[in-house]
């Protein structure tokens, strides 16, 4: 058992949550070799993301101006998580009373104090380890022969992805078995798509830049640009919610799906395709479906069939399937034709938009049997029909 071990175990005995989010000095292990894993992403404290992206940063401590000058111009490069997303990092002059933000002590360790993000207080607090040989000290920069500046570079994009409210991926209870580090700091409580294995807030990874995962996973918790038309290849790096533009659902993670022609929701171009997961998909607004722009089912609000594509018709007063009002109406896949009085069993149940039904069992998982709705899509009266469950993905 070597030290960082006994140091992670007196953590897990402590049942400490609020813990300081440290990378300790002998933290890695030699990333596993010849292992693929299939999707890739981030562990992000959502609670705790910042909710003004543009985030004022400053300095508690004097002196160190070499060193704060690497830090905010990396900070603020291409390398950064602020050049793939809506996040910025602002200000990096010294603290004052009152100062909001990412508090930065430069001191001997590589630390965010307190808890991932935002916290309570508003502040954000972490130490970056401006010591003569940080590039001895710490794993990351050991294992890629990091100069001191590239090593306080490369630290100090770790311990931001902590301040915006990113966990260590190996935290994550989807750890594969071949990354056998130990889990440190504080646990997220969103898995931004799958384990990443070349995250660098993964300690079984001794990436010193951004992975894609990284990468995309920033526009999913803060949104930002475009990704662009293939970032999310199917196998490769299957995108998060609410980052596209996807082509299949092979091309969206776990638990997401591909919603076609929703770019615009998110400041992209309508025709970019986005994954999203249950309850991410902004309410595009009262006038969204038109018969000049039809929709597609689970968007909205329509207020006739006329609003909504052929074979889907506008459902009154489901919105809430999305989170939004109850009062929106969604544009709901049909059948042509009503099916008939048995068409739904038990053993072969419908799905959304056919009928009719007696019972939910007679209906796909996911939809329940709504009574006495068929005449809403053109069937007869009294007939039952299944439409999606509230709560459940309307999408799928
Ligand atoms: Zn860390």
């Amino acid at each position: 058992m070597h030290a960082y071990y006994r140091h992670a175990v007196a953590f897990a005995l402590a049942a400490i949550l609020v813990t300081p989010i440290g990378c300790d000095p002998d933290a890695e292990q030699p990333p596993p070799e010849a292992v693929e894993y299939e999707q890739f992403m981030l562990y992000g404290l959502a609670a705790n993301y910042w909710g003004n992206p543009t985030i004022p940063v400053c300095w508690e401590t004097s002196g160190d101006a070499t060193e704060k000058g690497w830090v905010e111009d990396e900070l603020t490069s291409a390398r950064s998580w602020s050049n793939f997303s809506n996040v910025s990092f602002t200000g990096w002059n010294s603290c004052t009373t009152g100062f909001d933000g990412i508090r930065i002590t430069g001191g001997t360790s590589m630390v965010v104090n307190g808890g991932l993000g935002e916290l309570s207080d508003g502040d954000s607090d972490m130490e970056l380890d401006f010591s003569s040989a940080p590039q001895n000290t710490w794993t990351r920069c050991v294992e890629n022969s990091l100069s001191r500046e590239d090593c306080i570079r490369t630290m100090a994009l770790h311990e931001f992805g902590h301040s915006l409210g990113f966990a260590h991926e190996h935290n994550r209870s989807d750890t594969p078995a071949a990354c056998t580090d130990s889990p440190q700091g504080s646990n997220g409580d969103t898995f931004i798509g799958d384990w990443d294995p070349d995250s660098i807030m993964n300690y079984c990874s001794s990436s010193d830049s951004l992975s894609q995962g990284d990468q995309l996973g920033v526009v999913s918790a803060y949104g930002g640009p475009f990704p662009g038309w293939s970032p999310c290849s199917s196998g490769t790096y299957p995108c998060p919610t609410k980052v596209g533009d996807c082509d299949v659902e092979s091309d969206c993670a776990d638990g997401t799906t591909c919603v076609d022609d929703v770019g615009d929701l998110f400041g992209w171009s309508s025709a970019a395709d986005v994954c999203l997961a249950d309850g991410d998909l902004p309410f595009p607004g009262w006038a969204y479906c038109t018969p000049a722009s039809p929709c597609t089912t689970g968007l909205g609000d329509c207020d006739s069939d006329a609003d909504c594509v052929a074979g889907t018709i506008c459902l009154n007063d489901v919105g809430a399937e999305h989170g939004w009002s109850s009062a929106a109406d969604l544009c709901v896949q049909t059948v042509a034709t009503f099916p008939g009085w048995s068409a739904c069993s038990a053993a072969s149940p419908c799905p959304a938009g056919s009928g009719d039904c007696d019972s939910d069992a007679e209906c796909q998982a996911g939809t329940v049997c709504g009574n006495d709705i068929g005449p809403t899509f053109g069937f007869p009266d009294l007939s039952d029909v299944c439409i999606p469950d509230p709560g459940y993905s309307i999408f799928r």
